[in-house]
Formats: structure tokens, sequence, C-alpha cells
């Protein structure tokens, strides 16, 4: 079979670029062994997303009170939970392979190994195209002083269908999925401990961000330790025991039920054929250019399997980019440096471009605003007056260089940031843009009217 497009993995990468490739008129196909949607769908933004609304949910009738509710009989059902969970993934599976079929996408189920000459091999059977687009994605890193038996120490796949909640379990990790996972269980009543190896949790984002954070789960039980490294783990017991370097250099040992690892992902490389068509791989990643072309023509890679942030709207960008090149169209490459990124615990956290610190490492002259959700009318009467919006210009130009928020919803609210700043906006063009009261979202606008002295409700 020859196509003008054949897509390799059909997770948020895969699947879209097919989609907009069949849209530009290309014959299109697209190759999965397990199932549509990849980890995005079925293990990963999806039905965590799914469990996280369970536990806001137990959250709010645990505390209806507040409220003035009274609400007599209420528990949880881990297996219901789990199961919903699953009965999303599963729905939103279905929804693309309906795209595929409503786009006119050919489905090559099995696992495709590339080879020279734009061929794929799919479990004996081969196929051509004019083009092949690598969208492998990637799995739970394994660090080597904390192998997983998924039993024990287990990837993000086992924590999302546990058939038994843990009583204890340490997480190892405080990135987005480390994060999420600590507050899902913790919610569910499982006793959580946060090793991470770095000086704050949430390392990626803004200290301040970071802080808050650590602020709201410790008051919710979560016990947290930074600048901390599990150096080994026994599981020969009953349960699971971990020896933690502490700050001080101590090593003291942690028991619980199960150790969840989130210390990363690992790309999908191997086994692909990539040395047989010899493309070249650095650092466990795929190298492109700026249109996703590895340096064999005709042979394109996108999503997780590549270099830059992995997450699903970087991957689905990534390959609509470069199919849109493909078809000869004027494109600009990607600004990695405004993408958007969002842990969706509670309270949420969302942000884009530079921390304060990186602004003042790069010796930037800056204005940063910050407003709290205490002060915010809507979180008020949410009852959700944790966290805040922190935005950081350019002292000079106005320039809004980054911009972080913690707090209820906000992982819906930092697209504004994400436009003002992709349209170039200034400081003063968002203070004169008129914010809906009461909304979480004029917390943006009093944070920028912070930045410029001319903050109203603090
Ligand atoms: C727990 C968790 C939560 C997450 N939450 C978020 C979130 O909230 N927001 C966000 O933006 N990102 C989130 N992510 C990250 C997001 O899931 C990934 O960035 C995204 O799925 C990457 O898309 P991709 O298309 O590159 O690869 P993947 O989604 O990994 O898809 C790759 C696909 O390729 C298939 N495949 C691999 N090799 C072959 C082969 N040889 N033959 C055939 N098929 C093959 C795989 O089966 C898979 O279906 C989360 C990840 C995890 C693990």
């Amino acid at each position: 079979m020859k196509y003008d497009i054949i897509v390799l993995g059909s997770g948020p990468g895969g699947y879209v670029t097919a989609i907009r490739a069949s849209q530009l008129g290309f014959k299109t196909a697209i190759v999965e062994k397990e199932n549509l949607g990849g980890v995005c769908l079925n293990w990963g933004c999806i039905p965590t997303k799914a469990l996280l609304k369970s536990a806001q949910v137990f959250e709010y009738l645990k505390h209806a009170g507040d409220y003035g509710l009274s609400v007599k009989d209420y528990d949880k059902d881990f297996d219901a939970v789990v199961k919903r969970s699953r009965g999303v993934a599963d729905g939103m599976s279905k929804g693309v392979q309906f795209l595929m079929k409503k786009n006119k996408i050919d489905v090559i189920e099995g696992f495709g190994k590339l080879k020279p000459g734009k061929k794929i091999d799919v479990d004996g059977k081969e196929y051509s195209a004019d083009n092949i687009i690598i969208a492998t994605g990637a799995r739970s890193r394994e660090l080597p002083s904390l192998p997983q038996d998924g039993k024990k120490v287990i990837g993000y796949r086992e924590a999302m269908t546990l058939a038994k909640q843990p009583k204890k379990m340490i997480v190892v990790g405080s990135g987005a999925i480390g994060v999420e996972f600590a507050y899902f269980y913790n919610s569910m009543g499982t006793e959580v401990i946060i090793v991470e190896y770095l000086p704050n949790i949430v390392p990626v984002e803004d200290e301040d961000v970071s802080k808050q954070l650590e602020r709201s789960f410790k008051k919710s039980g979560i016990k947290i330790m930074t600048s901390s490294e599990v150096t080994k783990v026994d599981t020969s017991g009953n349960g699971v025991k971990a020896t933690v370097k502490t700050k001080k250099g101590e090593e003291i040992i942690l028991e619980a039920d199960i150790i969840l690892s989130a210390v990363g992902i690992k790309s999908n490389i191997e086994n692909i054929g990539l040395e047989d068509v010899g493309i070249v791989v650095d650092r466990d990643k795929i190298l492109v250019n700026d249109f996703y072309q590895t340096n064999i023509p005709g042979y394109y890679a996108i999503g997780d399997v590549t270099p830059g942030q992995a997450l699903a709207h970087v991957a689905s960008a990534e390959g609509i980019l470069c199919v849109e090149k493909l078809a000869g169209q004027h494109v600009e490459a990607l600004d990695y440096g405004n993408i958007p990124g969002c842990t969706y615990c509670s309270p949420e956290i969302a942000s884009v471009g530079l921390t304060e610190k990186q602004a003042k490492d790069k010796g930037l002259d800056i204005k940063v605003g910050k407003f709290p959700f205490s002060a915010s009318g809507k979180a008020s009467a949410s009852g959700a007056k944790d966290g805040f919006v922190k935005v950081i210009f350019d002292a000079k130009y106005g320039e809004w260089l980054g911009c972080h928020m913690i707090g209820a919803g906000v992982t819906d609210m930092i697209a504004e940031a994400v436009l003002g700043r992709k349209l170039e906006t200034t400081g003063h063009e968002v203070l004169k843009t008129v914010h809906p009261h009461p909304t979480m979202s004029e917390a943006v606008m009093e944070a920028v009217a912070d930045a410029y002295d001319e903050v109203i409700h603090l």
C-alpha cells in the first residue's frame, strides 16, 4: 500500500497530525499497536483528570459544612472511581476512532518498524509513503535505584488502575504527574509522602508557586521531603521499604504499601528501525529541525519522542506544523517559550514564560505583580482562597515575560497570558482590558495592575 503520509503512533501528536494531513488532501494512514489516542487519552491527561474530578467532588462532600450544607452519608468507592476513569478514557479513544473514519484515515493495527526507502513494516506487512512521521511517544522512566515491578514499585499506568487502594504510598518525584497522584490518593484517604530530589516540589515552576503548593499540600496532610533521594528499595516483605537520603545527609527508612515512581519519561525509540534508516537520536530524543524533519529526508518526528516539552498540546501543535509545511504552507516555527504548562492537583497550577528567577538570571530589568485569591470576590464566594496570580513584565518595554498562577480553575485562565504574549501585548494593554466581575480572571488584571502600582483591591 502506498500513502502520501504514514504516521507511526496515534497519541495526541499522531492522530491530530493524521487529521490535519487528511484535511490538507494527503492520503493518510496511521499505525497503532495499542489504543487510539496514545498515552494522553488512555493513560495520561484524560484518565488522570477523571480521577482528580472524583477527588475534587469527594473533597466538596467532606467540606459540605463550609457551604452551609449537610451531607450525612457519603463515602468513596475506589473501584468505582477507577472504573469511571477507565470509562472516560475508553470513550475518548472511541472518539478518535470516529475521527479517523470521518477523515478517511486508514488505521493500521500493529507494531510498526521503519525501513529504509520510506517504508514501514507492520507485523510483516509492508507499507510505503512519500513521508513518514514518527510519533511513538514515551513511557514511564525507570531509575536504576527504583526498578518498577508493577506491583509494589509502580509507574503511572498502574497508579491509575490499582485493584486496591493503598493505605500508605510514597511518591518519588514531584513534577506534574507526581503531585497529581499525590493529591488524588491523599484525598481518597491514602497516607502520602512525596520524596523530591530538588529543593522545591513542582521544581520547574516559579518558586512562589512551589512554596504555595507545599503549604497547601502540607495543610491537607501530605508529607513532603525535598532535597531527598530514594537510594534503595526493598520489596521482600509485606510492603515496601525505601531508603531515603535526606536533606541533612542522613539515611532513613520509609515504609509503605506502594511506591509510585514519577521521575519523568523515556522515549519509545527502541526497535522501531531508527538505526536501519540511519535516523539520529541524541540523549533519548530523535533530533529534528524547526519543521520536524529528521536527518533523513522523508522521515519526520513529533511529540514526546523529540526534544521540547513533553505535553499533549505541544505534540499536536508540532504535528500540525509539520504537515502544513509539507503541504507548502507558509508556517512559522513553534515558539517553545510560549507553551503553557498546567498541573491539575488542587490547587491547580498554570504557567507560561519566564519565572522570576529565570528573568533575573537573564539580567532583565523586571516589574513583578502579584494578586492573591484571598482578595478576590469570586474566590471568597467559591471557598477557594488559596493561591495567587503572579506576572512578570520587562520594565522598559512592557513585554509580558511570564505568568504564574496557582489556585482553583487557573488551568482554564492561563490561555489569556499565552494569547497576550503571542500578540505581543504590553502590561498597560492588559490593564485596560476590562475583565468580567466576579471571576477568578480578574486576578490577572489586578496582578498586572500591581506590577504597575495601580492595584485596586489590595
Ligand atoms: C499520567 C500522565 C498525565 C499527563 N497529563 C497531561 C496533561 O494533563 N496535559 C498534557 O498536556 N500532557 C499530559 N501528559 C503528557 C501527554 O500524555 C504526552 O505529552 C502526550 O501523550 C504525548 O503525545 P505523543 O503523541 O507524542 O505520544 P503518546 O501519547 O505517547 O502516543 C504514542 C503512541 O504511539 C504508539 N506506538 C509507539 N510505538 C509504536 C510502534 N512501534 N508501532 C505502533 N504504535 C506505536 C503507542 O502505543 C502510543 O499509542 C501526561 C502524561 C502522563 C503519563
